[in-house]
């Protein structure tokens, strides 16, 4: 019996080939982190530090020790920077593992500072989330604490270039980096920041979404490749008549004769409640648009424009696909690509296309 599970396809070559697309964007002197918190934004921690440290990529940001610690049981020779912090529990796993904690308070540099372990300071310029306000710099300094690693600061606004708080953030943030030694590498920008312009690079870029084949700057044309491709199984066909209805609450009334496709794939699979009667999969290279509301483990599709012989039982559904990028998805869901790619990477068998041998350095 066949597995009836969707299937996350995720192509590594195309990690590997945006990894150099960002290298291009970016002087040679700017060193490329790939932030791979969230388990790689859904699409599995191991295969893509394991991909990304082949073609050369020295320093990864993950959310927690527990990832920090998988990524260096896979990878010994590179920087791992944890973005939650310093977490007292523990604290010799930092120094034993090579760990950087991304220390968010003035209480966590001073537990950097007195147990000797490296780290990475985060200023507060607006983000509105977690670091030190300049206050708590000032007031830092005066107790002489450890210089980080790193200094760092993120975007709120960067998706969109015209808006003016990125370069509020800029100039807050060079602003407070200059309070600490000078010699300090900083780092400001996630993907969309990049093309900001070189004055927002600093020493060092934090890249996620354009990893994982996101436009999150809606660069025109996309240099980035798509990285993941959703199928799902036909499970069932059949006919229902115009006046019959489809799904919870009968969301869905046929006009016509309607050939109906059960497609093996719900929420719980990451396909979000808010697609119904709106998004459109593939089938055979054929666009079929999702009919009635979305169900925990199915949905319903609608294959009467498409030629019977391609629509079969077992045959694959695409959801997201090299025409159809999780940006689409997305935005039938009123959501961002990168909940697609988290919900999604979290609930689907991953299938990995691994780089074709002969291909890496
Ligand atoms: C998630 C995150 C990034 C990466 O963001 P992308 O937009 O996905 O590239 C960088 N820095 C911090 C602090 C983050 O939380």
């Amino acid at each position: 019996m066949r597995s009836c599970e969707p299937v996350l396809s995720v192509d590594l070559a195309a990690i590997q080939a945006n990894f150099q697309v960002v290298r291009s964007l970016v002087a040679s002197t700017v060193e490329i982190s790939a932030v791979v918190k969230s388990d790689a934004y859904g699409l599995g921690l191991e295969r893509v530090v394991g991909t990304l440290s082949d073609i050369g990529c020295r320093s990864f940001f993950v959310a927690n020790v527990k990832e920090a610690i998988r990524v260096r049981r896979h990878v010994t020779q590179v920087d791992i920077n944890i973005l939650e912090g310093l977490r007292k529990v523990g604290i010799d796993a930092y120094r034993q593992g090579r760990l950087i904690p991304v220390c968010n308070t003035p209480a966590e540099v001073c537990a950097a500072t007195s147990n000797k372990i490296a780290y990475v300071l985060n200023l507060e310029t607006g983000f509105g989330r977690l670091g030190l306000r300049l206050d708590e710099v000032r007031s830092l300094i005066h107790s002489k604490p450890r210089m980080p690693e790193l200094v760092m600061s993120h975007l709120a606004c960067a998706d969109d270039a015209t808006n003016p708080c990125n370069r509020l953030q800029k100039d807050r943030f060079v602003g407070m980096s200059a309070m600490l030694v000078p010699s300090t590498p900083r780092s400001l920008v996630a993907s969309a920041g990049v093309s900001l312009g070189s004055d927002y690079h600093f020493d060092r870029v934090r890249i996620g979404s354009a990893l994982y084949g996101l436009n999150n700057a809606h660069l025109d044309p996309n240099p980035f490749k798509p990285v993941v491709r959703l199928s799902a199984r036909l499970i069932n066909i059949r006919q229902i008549h115009r006046g019959e209805s489809v799904g919870y609450m009968g969301t869905f009334m046929a006009d016509r004769l309607t050939c109906l496709g059960i497609v093996a794939i719900g929420y719980r699979h990451g396909l979000a409640w808010q697609v119904a009667n709106h998004l459109s999969a593939e089938c055979a290279g054929w666009p079929v648009r999702i009919i009635g509301r979305v169900s925990m483990e199915y949905c319903a599709i609608d294959l009467t424009d498409i030629p019977a012989k391609l629509a079969r039982i077992g045959a694959w559904v695409d959801f997201i696909s090299v025409t159809a990028p999780p940006e689409v998805m997305a935005r039938s869901a009123a959501t961002v690509p990168q909940e697609v790619l988290v919900r999604t990477g979290a609930s689907c068998t991953r299938r990995y296309r691994p780089v074709p041998s002969g291909q890496q350095p």
